[in-house]
Formats: structure tokens, sequence, C-alpha cells
């Protein structure tokens, strides 16, 4: 099991079937990763392996029908169950009130996605998928009891990643001012009530964005990809975080390329450590035979 943030396979345990990631701090669920074998085997061999090694992981599915809601939601209600009449009003009434402050909250809500989606940069495309994800999350009662901006971030979080475009927690913690524990927390709550899976972000969707903040070329761009596209081939990277896979491959293909920048602009940039970078660095370099970069 693989933290989807930072790579990390240390977690500790708290409450029932809640992970929490030891080093970045994400709350998640036994059963929330998208461990697929298409995205954690590398070849057809340790497909096939890992294929035979176990069952696949099964999700857990939550009812959200509009019942479950309601009766959470008035607690009492069921216990009218079977009264047709009763049960209708109460549905109606408590779907008015629900709506009415919707509206109001809404505004709110979008006003504070528009900032943060500058903030962070973010493609229209993730925008749009955020909202409408958002105003599913308030039709389904999630957001009362939460902080709305939590709600968001964690929207924002997932949303980025699965479009291709990942921002980092900190990132993103960093923009809105709220905990990564918090977020993390929001998000386990969301993905789970929208039923929503997260992948590891991979190393190369951060390539454009930090190869772009840097000032690097788009030959470095693509000497990084092909670094990435080989150490996966050789498996050095499960269980490695993605942004200092990312980081090592840019520091190593802008030394190749002539455009060297320094260990500690590279880590600024992306938000890993020297030490991470070095590490990452160190492995690759070995492993791929790029020892011209020493
Ligand atoms: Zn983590």
């Amino acid at each position: 099991m693989t933290c989807p943030d930072c790579g990390s396979t240390d977690f500790s345990k708290e409450g029932k079937g809640e992970l929490i990631c030891k080093k970045c701090g994400i709350v998640l669920d036994e059963n929330m990763i998208d461990d697929s074998p298409e995205w954690r085997a590398f070849n057809a061999e340790q497909r096939e392996k890992k294929a035979r090694a176990g069952s696949p992981i099964t999700y857990t599915k939550h009812d959200m029908g509009l019942s479950t809601k309601i009766g959470k939601g008035s607690g009492e209600l069921y216990k009218v169950a079977g009264n047709k009449r009763a049960q209708y009003y109460r549905i109606r009434k408590w779907h008015n009130r629900l709506t009415k402050s919707k509206d109001r909250n809404l505004g709110f809500a979008l006003s504070e996605l528009n900032r943060l989606v500058s903030q962070l940069n973010l493609p229209r495309s993730v925008h749009e998928e955020v909202a409408r994800l958002y105003e599913k999350a308030v039709d389904k009662g999630l957001v009362r009891g939460r902080s709305m901006e939590s709600v968001i971030t964690a929207l924002i979080y997932t949303v980025a990643r699965k479009q291709g475009t990942p921002r980092t927690l900190d990132e993103i913690s960093d923009a809105s001012g709220i905990e990564k524990r918090e977020i993390g927390r929001a998000y386990r709550y969301v993905a789970r009530e929208l039923d929503l899976k997260i992948r590891p972000a991979k190393p190369q969707d951060y390539i454009p964005r930090f190869a772009g903040d840097l000032g690097l070329s788009g030959e470095v761009q693509a000497r990084a990809r092909r670094i990435i596209e080989q150490a996966k081939e050789q498996d050095l990277l499960s269980g490695k975080g993605p942004t200092g896979v990312a980081a090592a491959s840019l520091y190593i293909a802008a030394v190749l390329e002539g455009e060297k920048r320094t260990q500690r602009e590279v880590a600024d940039t992306v938000g890993v450590t020297e030490v991470t970078i070095r590490n990452r660095y160190k492995e690759l370099v070995e492993e791929i035979g790029l020892h011209e970069v020493e």
C-alpha cells in the first residue's frame, strides 16, 4: 500500500479502516487507493506475478440514496416508515430547506473555488469538474457539518490529479490556508461518499509545470520523461514519492542538456528536500547508468 501523495508506505492506523500517512498526513481508507494491476505492475511479467498473487481489491459501495440521507438528517423520520404520506411530506420539506441553504452557500463556495483555481493555476476542465462535484456533494448533504473550504480543497486535490495536472497537498494547503491533515480527512470522506478513486500521481505529470517554473527547455522536459520511463521499466519507482522522482529527473536532465540548476533551486520549486533529490538522483544515476552526470 503506497500513499498517493508522497509514495510513502509507512501508515498508522486510526479508527475503523482509517490510515494516516506518517510522512504527509493524508488520511485514507484501506480500500480507497486504486491499486489496479495496470497501474502497479510495470511490465507483463510483473503484472502476471501480481495477478497470481491475490484477489483484487474491491471498493465498498455506499448507498447514497435519498432514504439513507434523510434517515440520517432528520433522525426520527424512519420511525414512521411505512406511512408513505408522512414520509413524502417530510422529504419535501427537507428538500426545500436544503435547496435554500444550497443556493446561499454555493455562491461563497464557487468564489472560493475561483480564487484557488487562479492561485494554483489550474486548467478550466479541473475548475468545471470540481464545481460539478461540489454541487453534487451539496445535493447529497455532504458539506453540512464540514467546512466548505476543506471539501473544495479535497475535490481540487482529487480532480487535478485525475486529469493529469496534479497539485501537491503542500501546494493546496498553502493556497487555501487549510491544514494538510484536514484536507486529507475531507478527501477521504468526499472520495468515499462520491465514490471517487485516486491513483498515485505520476512523476511525469509534474514535469511540464515544474520545468516551466525552473525555466527549463522542452529538450530538458523530454529527457526527464525518458529518464522516468526508464526508471519505470526497471521498477525503480514503486514506493517513491512522485514529486521526488520528478525533481531528480529534472535535475539530471538539466545537467545532461547543459541547463544545470542547483539541487536547492529544484528542491524549492518542487517542494521536496535536497536530501530527497540526492537520494532519488543516486538511485537513478546508478541504476540507469547515467554516470556522465557526476
Ligand atoms: Zn503520504
